[in-house]
């Protein structure tokens, strides 16, 4: 199996480096359905499905015979960072940026769906799902919830990041919790605002913020990763109006919470809360709290992880079981609720900008690693 072929690889690149020029941030991603649409439909498939959870494409691959339907899952969403870099495709919209490689990604993918338009699975089916909206954690249990995602729920699922800091080409892969759990807390104190010459008349978040950005952050302090692992980080604050003449009467605390495990996670919103609770007392001021980009942590199952590494081993792919859970978050794991799921990660090269960086860009040399992967993962569980 010679796969994918060195002119096919060049396309795969130029179609990636045009996704890199038009960057589109979770949930806009219309633009980029629309050419992996285009894409998908020269290769054939035998059914595509469009707005997925929003701009979710998934195309699939009919085998003749019965057999289990597996998943190979890409990203459609860059971020709103900008780039930088001297690069000949970059992007071209101020502001944005493919800085996580979801390009590349989207690539792999694509070379699959090349290779599955010219010769079908024996039995079963491929579903090659491009996710919207990973990077604020709402796609992938978008995707889901909808009802179209009911024609083509997966026995198996598997999905690869690219990492920064491994070795190009290297794989790190390993059964268990392979990302952490993340979530924004959103905190809101209310008082009431006054003159600043008579503050007595009204009621200031002051002390209850000043306390409460060191408090949340001594809760959890990070440290070594294992199943206690917990940090957090205050992400922003602000309170009152940018006014000499108005003592303040309103203020929010932002803080992004991270554990190694949702039970983790419960733990410490709890903790968390309660603290809000008694600094807003303390104060005589009401509070909301509220949750944002919540991400689940994501776990391999070792079937899954089986698959993965016996096609590691035909590819004959350097890998090694890796340092997991890395701090990272991922909304992948969310498609473990039907069947053995697992992802790995993909070395970009040991001394190369780390992921969400404004000069990271996803190395073309990754395509075709990623494709083999896949390709041999799928043909061994549908051939
Ligand atoms: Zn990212
Ligand atoms: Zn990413």
């Amino acid at each position: 199996m010679y796969f994918p072929t060195d002119l096919e690889l060049a396309e795969l690149a130029a179609w990636r480096h045009e996704l890199h020029r038009r960057p589109e941030i979770s949930g806009e991603e219309a633009e980029t359905a629309r050419a992996v649409r285009a894409a998908l439909a020269l290769t054939s498939p035998d059914k595509v499905i469009a707005y997925l959870g929003g701009h979710g494409v998934a195309a699939v691959y009919d085998g003749t015979d019965e057999g289990p339907t597996v998943m190979f899952r890409a990203e459609l969403d860059g971020l709103p960072i900008e780039e930088i870099s001297d690069l000949p495709y970059r992007s071209t919209v101020a502001g944005k940026g493919h800085l996580c490689g979801h390009d590349g990604h989207m690539a792999i993918l694509m070379a699959l769906a090349n290779e599955f338009g010219r010769q079908r699975p024996r039995r079963g089916r491929v579903v090659l799902m491009f996710q919207p909206a990973e990077e604020n954690g709402a796609g992938a249990a978008a995707v889901i919830e909808d009802s179209k995602f009911a024609e083509i729920v997966p026995d198996y699922a598997f999905s690869l990041h690219n990492l920064p800091g491994l070795p190009l080409g290297h794989v790190a892969l390993d059964s268990g919790p392979v990302n952490c759990a993340s979530r924004g807390m959103k905190v809101e104190l209310f008082g009431k605002t006054s003159h600043a010459s008579l503050p007595e008349d009204g009621t200031s978040p002051m002390l209850a913020v000043a306390g409460l950005m060191p408090d949340l952050t001594a809760l959890a302090e990070g440290g070594a990763m294992n199943a206690n692992f917990a940090l957090v980080t205050v992400t922003h604050a602000r309170m009152g109006e940018p006014a000499f003449g108005i003592a303040p009467g309103h203020a929010e605390i932002w803080a992004t919470l991270r554990t190694t495990t949702d039970a983790g996670m419960a733990g410490i919103v709890a903790r968390a809360e309660a603290l809000v609770a008694q600094r807003a007392a303390q104060a005589g001021l009401t509070f909301a709290v509220s949750y944002h980009d919540v991400f689940h942590h994501c776990e391999n199952a070792p079937e899954a992880v089986a698959h993965l590494r016996h096609a590691l081993q035909q590819e004959e792919v350097a890998h090694d079981s890796g340092v997991f859970p890395i701090k990272a978050s991922e909304d992948f794991g969310r498609f473990a609720a039907s069947g053995p799921s697992a992802m790995f990660y993909l070395g970009a090269g040991e001394n190369y900008p780390q992921l969400h960086n404004p000069d990271y860009d996803f190395p073309d040399a990754l395509i075709a690693i990623g494709a083999r992967i896949f390709m041999r993962t799928a043909r061994n569980l549908l051939d």
